[in-house]
């Protein structure tokens, strides 16, 4: 029988992925998500820095020995842009200006790290009422306030952006300026960069190697509208190789971006089924089907519960659901429209 060894702690590694452009890996805590990326991209004496890491005991530690793999120091980051404002793409980002001197770079739309960052308990208790509200019962709501209730926000300290990174900014680097995509829908705060000339795409969490939905609810009208509309400006792009905010580079951008629809098509599908019975359904009863079926404790967790609710509420924009109002809230196709006389 094999020997199960300990899993060694992961640490923060640098490699070159193209002249002039590096992938720094650094850890995560988080279950099935072991390690984000920063970009550091070269530009005259240093490196324009894209994302952070997330901020946690020993963490700038692994995000210098990322970089020292690649000949390279926090002083040299000549400026840090965020792809959006997540603990993993953002969390850092205080502890490198300081060190580096730098600007930081940041969408203005992160009011959504700025609750959660400020107030991390506020930010649970919101997060526990709107699954309360959705008919999660109420041990497993009990057991998710514990397990929450003890975590960090990742986040070292709240910075406010030197410069709004808005259409229009253009980063300028030795292999040429990037511009500025807004990509909203992972996050309110998101952007893509881009390199025209060579085809290049930051993409942070907009488009990953291993498709995975994310949606912040509560934020904007219609995450997943912004999230199908992103796509389409991203693919408008025509990117030859995406740099994601997790796991390797890739070329199959288009691929890429059609695995994302048909994934948000389906669950829509699967969404619009369930509330199709009988009984309304909450969002909680909803979870299983909309995950094909798993019926993991995590069907609890408020992270599918947020994609949930993000997926009706679409239905809803859409005129395909409504909601019934209520202590829990239940969803119901959307009364079909008579044509008036
Ligand atoms: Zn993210
Ligand atoms: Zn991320």
């Amino acid at each position: 029988m094999a020997e199960v060894k300990p899993r060694k702690p992961e640490l923060g590694r640098g490699e070159r992925v193209l002249p002039g452009v590096f992938r720094l890996r650094l850890p995560l805590p988080w279950p099935g998500v072991p390690h984000c990326n920063a970009w550091a991209v070269a530009a005259g004496e240093g490196v324009v820095l894209f994302d952070t890491g997330m901020h946690q005991p020993g963490s700038l530690a692994h995000l210098e020995r990322a970089l020292a793999m690649c000949n390279l120091r926090l002083q040299n980051v000549r400026l840090l842009v965020c792809t959006h404002a997540h603990s993993d793409h953002y969390g850092q980002a205080a502890a490198i200006i300081e060190r580096a001197g730098c600007e930081l770079w940041m969408h203005p739309n992160h009011e959504h790290m700025r609750r959660w960052a400020e107030d991390p308990g506020a930010a649970l208790a919101r997060r526990l009422e709107i699954a309360r509200q959705s008919g999660v019962p109420a041990e497993p709501l009990r057991r998710y306030a514990a397990e929450r209730g003890a975590q960090e926000s990742g986040i070292a300290a709240i910075v406010e952006p030197d410069r709004d990174l808005l259409p229009g900014v253009v980063i300028e680097t030795d292999l040429g300026p990037w511009t500025v995509h807004e990509t909203p829908g992972h996050s309110p705060s998101h952007v893509c960069l881009f390199q025209p000339e060579r085809r290049l795409l930051i993409s942070g969490d907009h488009l990953l190697g291993r498709i995975s939905l994310h949606f912040d609810y509560g934020y904007s009208a219609d995450p997943v509208g912004e999230f199908l509309h992103s796509l389409d400006v991203v693919e408008e792009l025509n990117a030859r190789l995406c740099l994601p905010g997790h796991g390797r580079t890739f070329t199959d951008v288009h691929a890429h971006i059609e695995g994302n629809r048909k994934l948000v098509a389906e669950r829509l599908d699967r969404t619009l089924a369930a509330i199709g019975r009988a009984d309304p359904p909450t969002p909680y009863e909803i979870v299983p089907e909309l995950t094909g079926g798993e019926t993991s404790p995590a069907s609890s967790s408020p992270w599918l519960i947020a994609e949930t609710l993000a997926m009706l509420t679409h239905l809803e924009v859409s005129g395909f659901a409504r909601r019934i109002p209520g202590e829990p809230e239940r969803w119901a196709p959307a009364a079909p429209v008579v044509p008036s006389l």
